[in-house]
């Protein structure tokens, strides 16, 4: 206590870098890129968007899983605008200096705005900003209230931009993700087929190799950016090891394995395992359009779904998520007869969806809610489905192969597909 007004690691540890990244460094992510020129061109002066009372975004919150890229594009982003980077890790905010992360988050935002132009980054964020309730931790808590106070409290044209990063947006408290804070988002996937490509073609810039790229990003599938790096390190490695002058195929097919090891998470399919994916994906995807559920792009490792942009949600609607949510598996029952284990995280949203409708809102056939009712919805909207995808086979199958071969389909390419075949 005597030393509360001495903070000795304060002043060295809230200090900016100058981020030597730019954007043509991170490879791929081509949209997230286009969406972020914007904060680049506001960072870059400030003066002129004030002038015309143009307000942007002060949170910009970048969701998606490790390694992805995160860090990194936050970086490209005050390299490109030549502003100073405040790197923050939410965890360390509140793991190691009790009773120091609401005071740091202050000093964090005084130096921020004393170097404006500048970018804070927050890696971690739902370290701090996991929704309140069950355990309560007051340590958390206070160093949320400051985070919140501190957003509230600048204004746009300050100069300052705070980018965030989670892979759990589900756990962030709402307060966070309110107007003015946190309200621009920006969702970053695993990297598909054309985007592996790209990432693996500037790690192998400098490296002797014969290779066609094309066959290293067919056997990373479900690889983030991170892993793609090291895959590509561990293959340099055993080519020296070899004592070879080049890096061969054998190099990589040595090293996959161990990569894929070291990210226990990552999918890594088999062409048997692709094929039945992309038909599950691409069953959701055709009844997320058919049915009306927003979505930019549905790929074979994950969909994103957008939120519902609706205070009140209607049955129907309610109805049509869980549809899109059984279709992966009625469409492999329909295809394979069998049920495979890639059914389910979606089968517990259906569900969850079909309790929700019962117990929450007395939509089942009775007002009051019975565990029946549950059942029924699911089963009845399994029935449609079949019969909805026997009818689409065609453009089913259309979706699928494009969805195996180049592993992701944007709205705007399914539609022209259905257009196609209709
Ligand atoms: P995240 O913050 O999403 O966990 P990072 O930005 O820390 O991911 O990425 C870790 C490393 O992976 C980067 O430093 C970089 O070497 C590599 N990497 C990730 N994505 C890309 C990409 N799109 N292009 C080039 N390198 C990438």
């Amino acid at each position: 206590k005597a030393y509360a007004s001495y903070d000795p690691f304060m002043s060295s540890i809230i200090r900016p870098v100058r981020a030597h990244v730019s954007f043509k460094d991170v490879a791929g992510i081509q949209d997230v890129k286009e969406e972020l020129e914007e904060i680049v061109d506001f960072l870059k002066n400030p003066a002129r968007y004030k002038r015309y009372g143009i307000t942007l975004p002060k949170g910009v919150l970048l969701v998606g899983p490790p390694g992805v890229g995160k860090t990194m594009i936050a970086k490209a982003v005050a390299g490109e605008a030549s502003v100073p980077f405040f790197y923050q890790s939410g965890a360390t905010f509140v793991q190691i200096y009790v009773g120091m992360g609401a005071k740091r988050v202050k000093e964090l935002f005084s130096q921020a705005k004393a170097h404006a132009p500048s970018i804070i980054f927050i890696d971690e964020i739902d370290a701090v900003g996991r929704a309140r309730g069950g355990m309560r931790n007051d340590e958390r808590e206070s160093t949320l209230n400051q985070l919140l106070t501190e957003m509230d409290g600048f204004e746009d044209s300050s100069g300052v931009i705070v980018i965030a990063a989670t892979n759990k947006i589900d756990i962030i408290d709402e307060a966070l993700l309110r107007s003015g804070r946190f309200d621009r988002r920006i969702f970053i996937s695993l990297p598909d087929k054309n985007d592996r490509l790209e990432i693996i073609k500037a790690y192998m810039r400098n490296k002797p190799t014969e290779i066609n790229l094309e066959e290293l990003a067919n056997m990373s599938v479900g690889f983030s950016g991170a892993a793609l790096a090291t895959f590509v390190n561990e293959a340099a490695i055993n080519a020296l090891r070899r004592g070879s002058t080049i890096l061969e195929l054998a190099d990589f097919v040595a090293v996959r394995q161990k990569v894929l090891m070291g990210k226990k998470k990552v999918l890594s399919f088999s062409d048997e395992e692709k094929k039945i994916q992309a038909l599950y994906q691409a069953a959701k995807a055709l009844c997320a359009y058919w049915f009306e559920i927003d979505f930019d792009k549905i790929s074979i490792v994950n969909d994103r779904l957008k939120d519902m942009d609706r205070e009140i949600e209607s049955k129907t609607q309610m109805l049509s998520r869980i549809k899109v949510y059984l279709a992966g598996m009625v469409a492999t029952k329909l295809a394979y007869n069998e049920k495979f284990t890639n059914a389910t995280e979606d089968l517990s949203r259906a569900t969850a969806i079909a309790k929700e409708m019962v117990e929450v809102y007395g939509m089942g056939e009775k007002l009051i809610p019975y565990e029946s009712d549950v059942l029924l919805i699911l089963e009845n909207s399994q029935a449609e489905l079949e019969h909805f995808l026997e009818g689409m086979n065609t453009i089913l199958t259309k979706i699928s192969d494009e969805l195996y071969s180049v592993e992701s389909i944007s709205k705007v390419r399914l539609k022209a597909i259905i257009d196609e075949v209709l």
